[in-house]
């Protein structure tokens, strides 16, 4: 059997295309001006920013001016939600325990701060927000932000978006989605899903690590996030990271132009999973709303509690399988995810994240439930 290594951690981050490292390599080669600068290097360091503004927009039907390129997703939620209670008088709000932390730990945070509140929403056992009472909570906070993530980086789960926009809508509320998961995967036509903020990361759709943004629609006028300079419309100061916003526009337009595709062939993958471990593995379970409404490339896997997260891990790697335990942004940190613990699972069986690609195939999903089920079936009852 070939050891060719088998990239199961999309949602973690993705491999770069040629089309995207060839314009960050000419980017790197001929934009050395500061996009600042008034001179003709200068200038066209400043073009290519607006210009992949002017692309990020048309994919997310925004208008230029509301993107604001930011170091990543985390840094895009913090200064959104960091906005909202400094800059927007947002006092109060409503979010749920199954956030990435970079929403999570933030709105802690902000919670602590002089007259500010954080409301979580209930969620079932599936991990699906009650609308009852994310409405009972907006009706008694009016005014509130409400931040609800898109797609779950863990379980994929994926939130009925214009459903909660519309609860936002009727009840004065504020919307943030976290849409790191979803960005490039799905039409993203903001202003039709009702969202105020929203936020990429280009490492997540093949795009470069330290290269993301937020969108803030328009009317929702704030102050500086960062301070020391005019860069990002007095936004955000700091010197533009040109080549990784070259490249995240190159990579948003890639993913646009292929999106149906990858979603048949990823989908088609994730099915064909579901199939053989249900077949195989009957003793391994599923977190989250696998049959429901949930992001095409994410599988949650539950696995029997006599197996430890670590080995299964360690030996899948050695069998050339890259996949992740509880949230990949702090891989390495085996820790129980707050995530599973919220949907009230059984802390004693770990959790495994499979998350597919679109150069992902039907062999390689096959060899991965064979090197798992060897596993599986070693372990005591
Ligand atoms: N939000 C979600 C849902 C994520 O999955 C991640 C990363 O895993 C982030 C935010 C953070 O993004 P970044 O790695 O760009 O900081």
């Amino acid at each position: 059997m070939s050891k060719q290594r088998i990239y199961f951690d999309h949602a973690a981050s993705t491999p770069m295309p040629g089309e995207v490292l060839e314009v960050m390599q000419a980017a790197m080669a001929e934009l050395y001006g500061n996009p600042s600068s008034l001179h003709e290097a200068g200038r066209r360091a400043r073009v290519a920013i607006e210009q992949a503004r002017r692309s990020v927009a048309r994919c997310l039907k925004v208008t230029p001016a509301e993107v604001f390129f930011t170091s990543g997703g985390t840094e895009a939620n913090n200064a959104i939600l960091w906005e909202c209670y400094l800059h927007l008088g947002v006092k109060h709000f409503i979010s749920s325990p199954l956030e990435h932390p970079s929403v999570r730990i933030t709105l802690e945070a902000i919670a602590g701060q002089p007259g500010a509140g954080l409301h979580l929403v209930d969620v079932d056992a599936l991990g699906r927000v009650s609308l009852d009472h994310l409405d009972e909570l907006a009706r008694r906070y009016p005014g509130a932000l409400v931040s609800l993530m898109h797609a779950n980086n863990e379980i994929g789960n994926l939130l009925p978006v214009k459903a909660v926009a519309e609860i936002c809508r009727d009840r004065g509320c504020l919307f943030h989605s976290d849409t790191v998961q979803t960005i490039g995967k799905f039409d993203m036509d903001l202003p039709r899903l009702g969202m105020d903020f929203a936020v990429g990361s280009a490492h997540k759709f093949h795009g470069p690590k330290g290269a993301g943004f937020m969108i803030v629609r328009q009317g929702r006028p704030s102050g500086p996030w960062m301070t020391g300079g005019s860069q990002e419309r007095n936004m955000r100061a700091g010197t533009e990271n040109v080549y990784g916003i070259v490249g995240l526009a190159r990579a948003l337009d890639w993913m646009q132009d292929s999106m149906q595709e990858n979603r048949l062939w990823v989908g088609r993958l994730r099915n064909q999973l579901l199939l053989l471990l249900r077949e195989e593995l009957p003793r391994v379970g599923f977190n989250g709303d696998v049959d429901g409404s949930c992001l095409y490339g994410i599988v949650n896997l539950s696995l029997p509690a006599s197996l430890d997260a670590v080995v299964v891990l360690v030996r899948l790697d050695m069998e050339g399988i890259s996949v992740s335990s509880g949230s990949a942004c702090s891989s390495g940190s085996l820790e129980p995810s707050p995530v599973i613990a919220a949907l009230g699972g059984d802390p004693s069986r770990p959790s495994l994240r499979v998350s597919l690609g679109k150069n992902n195939t039907p062999d390689e999903v096959r060899r991965f439930v064979e090197v798992l089920r060897a596993m599986v079936e070693d372990s005591p009852a």
